[in-house]
């Protein structure tokens, strides 16, 4: 079945969504029965009454989720069973993925096309690949002389708290549930306030899928109590955050503060689009440039809408992208057609609104775009020519619809100019010569570079930032899963096979 406007739209009209917390295994008001409410940003209405979990809350689901690890219902049990739940619910997300991308279409004001894609081909594939790896994970033996057997094994490393962001409600919290669970940890999700609905129908079918109560916890809420009580448990073992820069520092100082948890993060980004002087500037080129900037209406972390163009051919590229841009259609993110929906809230379009304002006040040409429509919170994409490195626009995370042009000369100021931020998480770099493109990817010192195409790769390769964009720490790959995973030596001394019984 595909989607069209009409059931997109029917589907939505029959959605009951819950807004109840999920704790061991149960849903539930929050204790207190503190709400808040979530609403469609096409629409401006409210959607549902969501329970807002204060620390009692999250103090429940952190027992239930020890009680399960401490039992080892999951975090022990044989690595085949935790791949057939997971295999499982991979199954019943792609089952329900219509419902799920219509749910989470409404919430966030992302197209129902981006997550119908999000959830049905990158949401189950996560929790399939993760389900597979937990059968297929090794631990080592270490080098040792005949009087020792050293084994080096691995172990889930406890309870864990995700926070997350409502770009990708979904995907991101596959992106973390997905390694944790294989891992055999349990887990608290805390989704952003903006978009709880779908993360909170996956605890529904992830019970379905059968994951052993407490494993799995839910905990919607405001970063400001939720967040930074799971930031605060002392019972936590590590949290993993995505969101910006400075919420990321905060969970810095709630571990210091607290048992030193270990924290990963992944934040913001402020990311450039290199086009080098031998690129060809072709339709795949500008394809790629445009939805490099304007994908998701440009809220997502390695937007890359900083693009730095040789300055011979700015002109050219700035009119072909300009008509690109001009091509897509923004509106009602439940009709297949739409490519840009609404921004996720009316605050975060005031947001982008400003920065567009304040690129044409200092200085910068508005080729197209920058408007707004309501109801709801629309903005049509904006190119700017002639940014240069120290506005505002080519300097601050704008996470809209924005794509700014920067003139460049040469590839050693292009390169100068991509390594003139706080951020590292991605780039991408166009170029003919191969050699030129291996010299800049060497060189950029951000998590991903993707060379002649925008790509923010995927499960099996590892995602994070560079500098402010990120901790050490990476999503996706198997590096995800060691995020999640404590290292064990356990060290036999041998006796030699004359003394041995
Ligand atoms: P955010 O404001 O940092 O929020 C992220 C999460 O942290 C939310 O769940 C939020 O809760 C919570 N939070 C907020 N204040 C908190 C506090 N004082 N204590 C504890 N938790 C708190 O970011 P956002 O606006 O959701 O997302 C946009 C940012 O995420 C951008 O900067 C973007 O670059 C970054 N991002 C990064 C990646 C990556 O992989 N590197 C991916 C996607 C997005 P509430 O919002 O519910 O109150
Ligand atoms: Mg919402």
């Amino acid at each position: 079945m595909t989607l069209t406007r009409d059931s997109a739209h029917d589907i939505a009209a029959k959605l009951v969504p819950k807004g109840l917390a999920f704790i061991g295994g149960r849903f539930a008001p929050a204790l207190d029965g503190a709400t808040f409410e979530t609403i469609n940003p096409a629409t401006g209405a409210v959607i549902a009454d969501v329970a807002h979990c204060g620390a009692a809350d999250v103090d429940e689901a952190v027992k239930a989720a020890r009680k399960a690890f401490d039992s080892g219902v999951w975090s022990r049990a044989v690595p085949e069973y935790r791949k057939e739940v997971m295999l499982r619910l991979a199954d019943l997300v792609r089952t329900h993925r219509e419902e799920l991308a219509v749910l989470e279409s409404i919430d966030s004001g992302k197209t129902v096309t981006d997550c119908l894609h999000e959830i049905g081909r990158e949401v189950s594939t996560f929790f399939q690949w993760y389900g597979e790896l937990a059968d297929k994970s090794f631990g080592k033996v270490a080098p040792t002389g005949e009087n020792a057997l050293a084994l080096i094994v691995k172990e889930p490393a406890g309870v864990v708290g995700l926070v997350l962001p409502w770009n990708f409600p979904l995907l991101m919290a596959a992106w973390k549930m997905a390694p944790a669970l294989a891992a055999g940890c349990s887990v608290l999700v805390k989704p952003a306030k903006q978009t709880p609905l779908s993360v909170l129908r996956l605890a529904e079918l992830a019970q379905e899928a059968g994951l052993p109560d407490g494993v799995l916890n839910v905990l919607p809420g405001l970063g400001e109590t939720t967040g930074q009580a799971i930031g605060r448990h002392p019972d936590i073992d590590i949290v993993s955050f995505t969101g910006s820069t400075e919420v990321g520092g905060y969970f810095l100082r709630y571990a210091g503060e607290s048992n030193l948890k270990v924290v990963g993060l992944e934040m913001g980004g402020k990311s450039p689009f290199i086009i080098l002087d031998d690129a060809e500037i072709n339709d795949d080129l500008i394809e790629h440039a445009a939805m490099s900037a304007f994908w998701n209406g440009g809220q997502n972390c390695s937007a890359n809408m900083r693009q730095l163009v040789d300055r011979r051919r700015a002109e050219e590229f700035a009119h072909r992208v300009t008509a690109r841009a001009q091509a897509f259609l923004v509106g009602d993110p439940l009709d297949p057609a739409t490519n840009i929906g609404a921004m996720v809230t009316q605050e975060h379009q005031t947001r982008v609104l400003g920065y567009i304002a304040r690129g044409a006040a200092e200085g910068a040409r508005l080729l197209t775009g920058g408007g707004a429509s309501s109801p709801g919170y629309f903005i049509q994409p904006a190119v700017f020519a002639d940014m240069t490195p120290t506005m505002s626009i080519a300097r601050e995370e704008i996470f809209g619809p924005v794509l700014g042009i920067l003139p460049v000369d040469g590839m050693e100021e292009a390169l100068r100019i991509a390594c003139d931020t706080d951020y590292g998480l991605h780039a991408t770099v166009f170029a003919r010569d191969i050699d030129r493109a291996i010299h800049m990817a060497r060189r950029l010192p951000c998590g991903t570079v993707s060379v002649n195409g925008f790509s923010e790769g995927y499960v099996k390769t590892p995602f994070g930032g560079y500098k402010r964009s990120g901790s050490l720490a990476r999503d996706n790959g198997t590096e995800a899963m060691d995020q999640y995973l404590q290292t064990k030596t356990i060290w036999f001394t041998t006796a030699p096979p004359s003394v041995a019984r």
